[in-house]
């Protein structure tokens, strides 16, 4: 290409300016973001497993693939093609200066150009279909569209077409510089547009998601006991900042958060930006209350820790250590004061468990089912939880468990004092008190030589498990607080003895509500149904496994009264009903309580049982078959 050095000079002097102003950006980014605090506790292991997830989410895209098949491959394009056109970028800069990084008439050469020509292509059908669904179909969960979102695509677009009729149109002619120079203007001003709002997800969401906390939903530990929780900038933990300015306000978890849909205040997506905002405005070192300018504390106490934001981010943005920071923080610096969450923390601390019942209440109900008390001489120490101690629904589900183990001639035993576990207290971010809840319960649980526990509640079987490992902070340097025994779920002990359970088609139809806590933290999703497809045939209802849609119970939301909006377990209960299943199946003993709750606005139809309810049922019937055959 033939082009004076006035010129040449101009297009170096446009791509320096450019450089520097993506620098100077992205620099300001960068500098928030290590600027922030050293987080506690973080360890970067399984180095393998961050890099496998590099390669298969950020490079594969298979998450965003698979979650939205045609947008997914569509964005894929426009990521691979990155990587695709960056030799073709090198020598469309090369052009005016008469060289060449690749030789256009050699073999490797020609290949390569078919390449980049045909990528084009699809890079340009991709980004107008990507616009159809932005400007068209307009889907509810994405973001408002910008000024600056538009001008990005726009310029996208451009970047991709002007790729085309280099291979019909000579460098040399009029419309083959114009091409070059339009080419050129679009690329120079979108990579300054690189490091801002959205767009910067494609330099730090493959960050975001290799330093990910390990864990799923992992509320990191206090730094120690003047450790206020999240506040303000300065207690921003630098993973914090790093998800925050990697979201790319897709909205999926938004799509997802069983608040949002019911008409509440919170979007999980406000919470990340939030943080991304507060940063941007005041910067990580700034003691202005974070609840006061960027995030809603009204919000932030309507999250039910389902966990399904966090569950499908394909950012890797951990939204609970968010949530439950800045709940940490409103409840140290008195920010947030609630009657009925007061009321909670002084029945824990005053009776031990959340109902605010006496003691006595429990060891009546051990009596009256004549439940053994563990002495360590038991294979299993039966956990109740304040809803199996106390709740005559949760009664009910240990009556039916028990019933089980002694039918699979199981020894069992119950602890004769147990405390609540810390479930809400740790949700609702009163580390204290699930610290001193915990110590006790340590205790009990070592005096007895528990090593194998089980329990019908999934929030106890996760606080347990780990909340209680992650406690230590107060026990300076020391492993204490490690459980010594195995926990588990009723659903994981029930499927492990599924053999010797009753199987005989009953031609009855069950439908099975995944807890949050149980399908998204555990993992557990086929041990329910493979006990109850013994019996009965399983029908799924529409959101199902990890799209389990919250029962609305959880994150200590239960104890804290009324709901805004619509209510979430009435909306769950609906969907369950039009299964058209004959019971509704459940594993945790919020969702069967707040399901029956429900019930009278569901229009009555089925039953609401736990599982165990369901197979103790089967025995039963199985044990008066046999009578009657005999
Ligand atoms: S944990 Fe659940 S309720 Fe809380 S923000 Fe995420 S999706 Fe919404
Ligand atoms: S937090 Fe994750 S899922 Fe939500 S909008 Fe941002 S990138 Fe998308």
């Amino acid at each position: 290409m033939d082009i004076s050095l006035i010129t040449k000079s101009l297009v170096l002097a446009l791509l320096g300016a450019s450089l520097t102003l993506f620098s100077i950006r992205f620099g300001r980014v960068l500098a928030r973001i290590l600027g922030a605090r050293s987080e506690s506790q973080f360890t970067l292991s399984d180095i393998g497993q961050r890099c496998w997830i590099l390669f298969w989410e950020v490079l594969c895209q298979a998450r965003v693939i698979r979650d939205r098949p045609l947008p997914g491959l569509a964005h894929a394009f426009l990521l691979w093609g990155f990587g695709a056109f960056l030799l073709a970028e090198a020598d469309h800069f090369a052009l005016p200066f008469d060289y060449s990084f690749v030789d256009r008439q050699s073999a490797a050469g020609l290949f390569y150009f078919w390449f980049v020509f045909l990528f084009a292509l699809a890079c340009t059908v991709s980004i107008a279909g990507l616009a159809f669904r932005r400007y068209i179909v307009r889907s509810e969960w994405l973001d408002p569209i910008s000024a600056e979102t538009n001008l990005t695509l726009a310029l996208i677009f451009v970047v991709m077409i002007t790729q085309l009729p280099r291979w019909w149109i000579s460098d040399e002619s009029l419309a083959g510089r114009s091409v070059w120079w339009l080419h050129t203007a679009a690329l120079l001003i979108l990579i300054p547009l690189v490091p801002r709002a959205k767009n910067r997800h494609i330099l730090l969401s493959p960050a975001a998601l290799f330093f990910k906390r390990e864990g799923f939903s992992a509320i990191p530990a206090l730094r120690g006991p003047l450790d206020p929780g999240l506040v303000s900038g300065r207690e921003i933990s630098r993973i914090s900042a790093l998800q925050a300015y990697a979201c790319m306000e897709c909205g999926r978890c938004t799509e997802h958060c069983p608040a949002y849909n019911t008409g509440k205040e919170l979007d999980p997506r406000l919470i990340a930006l939030g943080l991304n905002y507060y940063l941007d405005e005041f910067g990580p070192h700034s003691s202005k209350r974070i609840l006061e300018v960027a995030v809603s504390p009204q919000a932030v106490f309507e999250c039910t820790t389902c966990g399904a934001c966090e569950t499908h981010c394909p950012a890797g943005i951990q939204h609970l250590p968010m949530i439950v920071g800045l709940r940490r923080g409103a409840l140290s610096s008195q920010a947030w004061q609630d009657k009925n969450a007061a009321r909670l923390f002084q029945s824990l601390s005053e009776h031990g468990n959340a109902m605010g019942v006496a003691e006595a209440e429990r060891e009546r109900f051990i009596a009256w089912q004549e439940l053994p008390v563990f002495d360590g001489s038991q294979e299993y120490c039966l956990w109740l939880g304040c809803m199996g101690a106390f709740d005559p629904r949760g009664r009910a589900i240990i009556a039916s468990f028990t019933r089980i183990m002694r039918h699979l001639g199981t020894s069992f035993g119950v602890l004769s004092k147990e405390y609540c576990s810390g479930d809400p207290a740790r949700r609702l971010g009163n580390d204290a008190l699930t610290s001193e809840l915990a110590e006790i319960n340590l205790k009990l649980l070592r005096h007895y030589g528990a090593r194998k526990i089980v329990s019908i509640c999934p929030h106890c079987v996760r606080t347990i498990a780990e909340d209680w490992n992650q406690l230590r902070e107060r026990v300076a340097g020391s492993d204490q607080r490690r459980v010594d025994a195995t926990i588990e779920h009723h659903t994981e002990f029930l499927a492990r003895y599924a053999e010797l359970l009753p199987m005989e088609a009953t031609g009855r139809h069950v439908t099975f509500h995944d807890p949050c806590y149980l399908g998204r933290y555990r993992n557990v999703y086929d041990d329910p149904r493979k006990v109850l497809a013994r019996t009965f045939e399983v029908v799924e209802p529409p959101r199902t496994r990890e799209r389990s849609f919250c029962c609305g119970a959880g994150g200590g939301l239960v104890f804290l009264g009324d709901e805004r909006g619509q209510r979430m377990n009435e909306e769950r209960a609906r969907e369950l009903v039009a299964t058209g299943a004959g019971i509704v199946a459940t594993a945790c003993p919020f969702c069967t309580a707040v399901f029956r709750d429900a019930a009278p606005s569901a229009e009555i139809g089925p039953q609401f049982l736990d599982i165990a309810q369901i197979v103790e049922g089967q025995i039963r019937s199985e044990a008066e078959r046999k009578a009657i055959a005999t």
